[in-house]
């Protein structure tokens, strides 16, 4: 007897690989308010407003993929909370959030504008945030942003926890910038109920500096980690890339991002769209879509989600990072089109 094959589901997003497309980041300003050596050159050109989609369409666009059976949003950037009323673009997607719409809605942060908007981020229905904060000590920090404070970002990261968000902190691990601050960075997160997710250097975009010089491997942070900490494997999962361990010191967890060592694209479930309306079904790959353009010649939400479906069936089975291979950069763009 033969069965008929099951209809196309008109409502989800599954790529040739049959890995469902469940998470979006979107990065809502490529502007900063810092200059991470790793992520951007000191003079950067950014985008003229007139490609940068307007709060409005950006909603827009992700009510068309929350349509199409996404269930995580995160905001990223750049730098999302320096984007002029970025919370009512925050406020009108958490009212997203239910059992037929988004499960989470999160964002990635550097902090420093956490201290004024921690309570406004709760009230939207954000339950927990990313972080990132490299180092503790003000000198190296400075020396990592260009011309971070790290006071302001302790006192945003502390109004976060007071107003009640789960924190998770990532940080990049550097080799001759913060590879001996490992232990204090576990120590000072496992004290105040954080998680921890350290990050390998990504090929991204090009910097002042040879990014091989700083590249420092989690496979040996992991090692010299395991000297003074329990780390037990766990099951926990955020459909990312991160292997996460629990600490058996802490109560917390730690999290290892390794693109440079392992390939974590089996189970990858997520797209980026950028500011300007482009989606990148890869971080590590340039192919993508552009979404404002028909956004703009006023498609209705049938002729958005016809466009995402299109470019989902594009989405490449995983990235080449290679840190050997690292200069010039794998990819032009830098990580604050994407966000990471
Ligand atoms: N400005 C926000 C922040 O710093 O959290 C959000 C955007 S930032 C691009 C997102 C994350 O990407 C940060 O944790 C940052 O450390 C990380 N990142 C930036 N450039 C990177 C690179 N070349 N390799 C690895 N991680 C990078
Ligand atoms: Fe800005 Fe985040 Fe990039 Fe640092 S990592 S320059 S905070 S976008």
């Amino acid at each position: 007897m033969r069965y008929a094959a099951p209809a196309p589901q008109i409502n989800a997003m599954i790529d040739p690989f049959g890995r469902t497309v469940s998470y979006l980041r979107v990065s809502v300003t490529d502007r900063c308010d810092l200059r991470c050596v790793y992520c951007m050159a000191e003079d950067m050109t950014f985008l003229p407003k007139r490609e940068v989609l307007s709060l409005e369409e950006l909603e827009r666009l992700c009510g068309a993929f929350i349509g199409l059976g996404v269930r995580k949003i995160r905001l990223t950037g750049g730098e999302p909370l320096v984007r002029r009323n970025v919370m009512s673009l925050i406020e009108g997607l958490g009212t997203r959030i239910g059992p037929e719409g988004l499960e989470e809605l999160t964002l990635t942060t550097n902090g420093t504008q956490l201290a004024k908007h921690a309570d406004g981020l709760v009230a939207a229905g954000v339950r927990r945030i990313n972080v990132s904060l490299d180092t503790l000590d003000a000198d190296a920090f400075r020396a990592a942003t260009r011309w971070g404070k790290l006071d302001q970002v302790v006192e945003g990261i502390m109004a976060a926890k007071a107003a009640g968000l789960a924190i998770k902190i990532n940080a990049v691990a550097m080799r001759g910038v913060n590879e001996h601050e490992m232990d204090r960075l576990l120590e000072w997160c496992g004290r105040h109920g954080f998680d921890l997710c350290l990050i390998e250097t990504m090929p991204m975009g090009e910097i002042e500096e040879d990014r091989t010089d700083r590249f420092l491997s989690l496979d040996v942070v992991r090692a010299r980690l395991r000297l003074n900490w329990t780390l037990n494997p766990t099951g926990y999962q955020t459909g990312g890339p991160a292997r996460y361990f629990d600490v058996a010191e802490t109560g917390t967890r730690v999290g290892f991002i390794t693109p440079m060592s392992h390939n974590f694209c089996e189970s990858c479930n997520r797209v980026r769209l950028t500011c300007t309306g482009t989606l990148y079904m890869c971080l590590g790959q340039d192919d993508a879509a552009d979404l404002r353009a028909p956004l703009r010649a006023g498609a209705d939400d049938a002729q958005l989600k016809a466009a995402i479906q299109e470019a989902i069936t594009r989405k490449p089975r995983g990235h080449d990072f290679v840190i050997e291979r690292a200069r010039p950069a794998a990819v032009a763009r830098h990580m604050s089109v994407t966000g990471g």
